[in-house]
């Protein structure tokens, strides 16, 4: 290490909170100190190159350093940074609004803006509930989910989700959620199709909503993947069904597309794998290309008419953000969808999700393998201590951590969820960068199993 970095170091050590972090795991861990990156490596400062193998949390798509998006943020620089959104509006949140419409599944027509993801949770939540008000449905006031969910950090966000060990210390602050079973099909039994199990954990729901109805505001899903649970995946059917439930019930549904969104399943947007539009769709992470904060929900005009009257009517929602609609984001995002368009990437993604398929197939048969699955680009590996059972290693022992501490000494950056290993790297990853990255996850897992 040399002195520059380890100053570095002490300084952040004394300054710096990290997030989702035990900070005294950084005596024995210290942090990756990030010079520069360019593409899928990031460069520390001494000068040794780390395979972003998670997209730095799901964010960037086109790599770090993208030329085309660099460009973007610099000319819209010359023009203006940032403006409020009310009450004034700029060309790259104009433009950027029609193209998400444009390519955004049927009804959905509204683009409302924030600056972060779990900003955007709170946003659908409200919207939900506010339309219900404005509709006379007053009672309708509770959300629905499912369980191992996951919506964001903030209070009503997190409410929303349920992943014990982000939410449970706080369950006194929280609002009361339904929550139905994940269609997650680790779950199902032996013999028992992703379907099958996706149409027996639906009956749940729909039990649910038959029961709960008039007191339901919105069901809030994360279409196809369960990132933060684990990156655990179910049959796009229960998202169908679900659809025809909401609209026999009177019920809204936010489709969570913050990680999922922007191809990471496979197809732009996840709902589209189930041919469904939700009433509200969240987006945030990929949206700027993973280079600024910026997110979005969109919505129908049935919802955008319900807040439309004259001001004493006292209907409009009245909610913002500083940073709302930032014009540096909507610029990367411009250019970020640009790229989309013009390099066909989702289907020349389908390659590089055959080379994942190809390469961790050696996982198939390990003894403390319990589950490979895939969904388009994201890939995962669920590590247990006995496959005949599927009990999981104490979760003390952090077996997870090691495979990461094995990774970053050999030039890959993994951040496991517990015990489940994955890759969701950015799109311009190379199939012999994949074959690199699985080879050092084979062998941190070997290690980290031990
Ligand atoms: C990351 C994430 C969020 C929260 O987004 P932030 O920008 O981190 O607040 C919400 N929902 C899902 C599915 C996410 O993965």
């Amino acid at each position: 290490m040399n002195l520059h970095s380890s100053d570095l170091r002490q300084r952040d050590l004394a300054s710096v909170w990290h997030p989702c972090t035990q900070m005294k795991d950084l005596e024995r861990f210290p942090v990756l100190l990030v010079k520069s990156a360019k593409g899928v490596w990031l460069e520390d400062f001494e000068g040794k190159h780390y395979l972003d193998a998670i997209s730095s949390w799901w964010v960037n798509v086109f790599g770090h350093g993208n030329e085309r998006i660099n460009q973007a943020i610099r000319q819209q620089l010359d023009l203006v940074g940032h403006v409020l959104l009310a009450g004034c509006s700029h060309e790259p949140v104009i433009r950027l609004s029609e193209r998400l419409v444009e390519i955004a599944p049927e009804p959905l027509q509204k683009c409302f803006f924030a600056d972060n993801g779990s900003s955007a949770i709170e946003v659908a939540m409200k919207m939900s509930f506010h339309y219900w008000q404005n509709s006379g449905k007053r009672k309708k006031t509770r959300f629905v989910n499912l369980s191992n969910s996951y919506h964001g950090e903030t209070i009503g966000a997190l409410s929303a989700g349920d992943v014990p060990l982000f939410k449970q210390v706080y369950e006194p602050l929280l609002l009361d959620t339904i929550t139905a079973p994940s269609p997650d099909s680790y779950n199902r039994e032996p013999g028992e199709s992703a379907l099958e199990f996706a149409r027996r954990m639906f009956v749940y729901m729909d039990e649910i909503l038959q029961k709960h109805h008039e007191e339901v505001s919105a069901v809030i899903v994360e279409p196809l993947v369960q990132c933060a649970g684990g990156m655990r995946m179910y049959d796009p059917e229960y998202l169908g069904m679900l659809r025809k439930a909401c609209d026999l019930y009177g019920v809204h549904l936010i489709a969570d597309e913050i990680a999922v969104g922007f191809g990471r399943t496979g197809s732009m947007f996840a709902c589209e794998q189930a041919g469904i539009a939700p009433d509200f769709m969240c987006l945030s992470k990929a949206l700027t290309g993973g280079y600024l904060p910026l997110s979005v929900v969109l919505t129908t005009d049935q919802v955008y008419d319900a807040f439309y009257a004259e001001y004493t009517g006292m209907k409009a929602f009245l909610h913002s953000h500083s940073y709302t609609g930032n014009a540096l984001g909507c610029a990367a995002a411009l250019a970020t969808l640009d790229i989309f368009r013009e390099e066909n990437v989702i289907e020349s993604n389908k390659n590089l999700t055959v080379e994942f398929a190809r390469q961790t197939e050696r996982f198939a048969d390990h003894p403390n393998v319990a589950d490979v699955r895939q969904r388009g680009m994201i890939t995962a590996i669920e590590l247990v201590r006995d496959r005949a059972t599927n009990e999981p290693f104490p979760w003390q022992e952090r077996r997870g951590l090691r495979v990461q501490r094995y990774g970053l000494e050999h030039g890959v950056l993994l951040r496991p969820l517990g015990d489940v290993v994955y890759f969701m790297p950015p799109y311009v990853i190379t199939p012999e960068e994949i074959r690199m990255l699985v080879e050092v996850a084979e062998r941190g897992i070997e290690h980290a199993v031990r």
